[in-house]
């Protein structure tokens, strides 16, 4: 296909991503906008598979046949991916993409700097900007994957964690660690244990023994983050004043090129590890714009367009959702970087919060709502492990048709495992979007809310984050239930949310505990308010 027609694909399927963006944020056209992203991406790859620069490489025939493995095994991933996954489990499936894709631009890089140094950049066009962009790649790309790693590892509670894994978790918390120590030995004994082959062994080795920490805090944790980032700064630029050096680097010595990945890894490991597990959120944003700036970096590797611009859009809405991650839980993004969120030795004893604890029943709870003229819903992770949606929307129905009452929910930005959670689960049970209140908003309102109903939520409702300034989440915005006439909180237990502390929510005076699976709890309710 001639270039000029490639290029008129690349700027259609350009067009498709923003597009795509702009429809994706609101949950009407998010349809609409998910399917523009899929069109443009099957351009963008049909379009590069008939390029002339693509031809030059497929047209031995084995180029086509590794096309062929890797989109059959990449569809099958996906297609598994979408149709298994649980939603509960999204967050973590977000967190598995961004790592897939700093490992393609790791390889890309690898990949270009063997043929480029091949040919001692004969076939280059302009090999400054080559060696810088794919040492930016590599870079970024190590540092995504290895994050992501660690950010699926502590979504999935496999890492940073002191409670029993489960066999399944132990399977790959240690299986990631055996394959990370084989492959370190592997490469020293076949690179004949050379100073930069022994530096990335450091790394791997230094990677294995923070991944088996049992606690995201622990001692000289901020002072390996420093190490590692100055480290892989200095590499990066060592690489790229010698690139070009086949007795530094080349196709026979690629040990300081990789020893830049292991150092960029160990960063990756380190940054994400020792962020607070209520911090996931930003840090999942944040790897996201990581894999599009490393996407940018490998389309300027390869010259391709519509890489450099997809990379570049993936890359700024990225930076763009942590900046609102980062605002909704009124941190700045170095104190999320480098703070740790989650309980601390002034973090009082839960035996001690929760000394006045009231439970409730459905007849009880039914009662209430029958002379309720306000309720509000307040729906969190909790909602959407017992997948309680539709049984949420119904009783809200319920209260409007036979009471008359006025129903709303109220959304808080990082409720759930992933920004938007709620929403989704909200708008796949049908619930009218004018009916969702952003939490400003709400909070305006709770002192006119006759029940409240606090649905699998806990962090995103705790009053400490407003009235104890010690406290981890201290100054993070929250919805202001307490504020409510009665305040009804299904979950299971006493036990706490993501962040690891108590709630004193659960034993104010106005409070009462429903102790039960949210969607159990839900049709429960809605019997009793059909009997009363
Ligand atoms: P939390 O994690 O604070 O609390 C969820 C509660 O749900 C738990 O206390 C649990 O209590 C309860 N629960 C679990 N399963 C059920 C069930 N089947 N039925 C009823 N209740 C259940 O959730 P929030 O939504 O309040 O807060 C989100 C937290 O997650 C924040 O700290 C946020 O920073 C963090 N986070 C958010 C992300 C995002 O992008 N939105 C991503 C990653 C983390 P029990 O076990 O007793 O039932």
């Amino acid at each position: 296909m001639d270039q000029s027609i490639v290029n008129l694909a690349y700027l259609a399927a350009a067009i498709l991503f923003i597009l795509d963006l702009k429809w994706m944020a609101h949950p009407r056209t998010a349809v609409r906008g998910n399917r523009a992203g899929a069109i443009g991406m099957l351009i963008a790859v049909i379009a590069t598979l008939l390029s002339p620069e693509w031809q030059k490489y497929g047209g031995d025939g084995i180029g086509w046949s590794y096309v062929a493995i890797g989109l059959a095994v990449g569809a099958a991933i996906g297609a598994f991916a979408a149709l298994r996954v649980k939603m509960t489990a999204m967050p973590e499936l977000v967190g598995l993409f961004n790592g897939f894709g700093g490992a393609a631009s790791v390889l890309v890089a690898a990949a270009a700097i063997v043929e480029a140094v091949s040919t001692d950049f004969a076939t280059i066009e302009s090999p400054g900007q080559m060696k810088v962009a794919t040492v930016l790649s590599a870079l970024i790309g190590s540092v995504t994957l290895f994050g992501s790693y660690v950010a699926v590892g502590k979504l999935a509670e496999f890492l940073a964690v002191k409670w029993k894994l489960y066999t399944w978790q132990k399977a790959i918390k240690y299986g990631f660690n055996a394959i990370l120590i084989a492959s370190a030995g592997y490469y020293a004994f076949a690179n004949d244990f050379g100073p930069w082959t022994l530096l990335s062994v450091a790394c791997a080795v230094t990677m294995a023994v923070v991944l088996v920490q049992k606690k995201d805090s622990f001692p000289g944790g901020n002072a390996l983050k420093l190490i590692a980032f100055v480290g892989s700064l200095v590499m990066a630029v060592l690489v790229v004043m010698n690139a070009g050096d086949s007795s530094v680097i080349g196709p026979e010595n690629q040990d300081m090129f990789w020893a830049l990945v292991a150092v960029a890894g160990l960063l990756g490991v380190c940054l994400t590890f020792t962020i607070g597990g209520a911090d996931m959120p930003v840090v999942i944003a944040l790897l996201n714009s990581y894999s599009g700036l490393a996407a940018a970096a490998t389309g300027f590797v390869i010259n391709n367009n519509v890489l450099i611009i997809s990379g570049a859009l993936v890359g700024a809405s990225g930076i763009i959702l942590t900046k609102i991650m980062c605002k909704a839980m009124n941190r700045s993004l170095a104190n999320v970087m480098f703070a740790t969120m989650g309980p601390t030795a002034d973090t009082p004893d839960a035996d001690e919060v929760y000394k006045s604890v009231k439970s409730t029943s459905a007849d009880e709870v039914a009662m209430m709502l029958e002379t309720a003229e306000r309720v509000c819903i307040v729906p969190g992770y909790g909602m959407a492990v017992a997948q309680a949606q539709h049984a949420v929307h119904d009783l809200a129905g319920l209260l409007a048709e036979k009471f008359g009452a006025e129903v709303e929910y109220a959304v808080h930005p990082v409720a759930g495992r992933m920004p938007g959670h709620m929403n989704v689960l909200l708008a796949e049970a049908n619930v009218p979007y004018e009916e969702l209140k952003e939490m400003d908003d709400a909070n305006s309102t709770m002192n006119t809310v006759d029940v409240c109903i606090v649905v699998g939520a806990n962090d995103v409702v705790n009053p400490v984050a407003r009235t104890d300034p010690t406290s981890p989440i201290a100054g993070m915005p929250i919805i202001d239930v307490d504020k409510a006439r009665t305040v009804i909180v299904i979950k299971r237990s006493l036990s706490p949310g993501f962040a690891g502390i108590p709630n004193p929510l659960f034993s104010m005076d106005n409070t009462l505990m429903f102790f039960a699976d949210a969607k159990k709890a839900f049709v429960e309710i809605i019997a009793a308010v059909k009997e009363g």
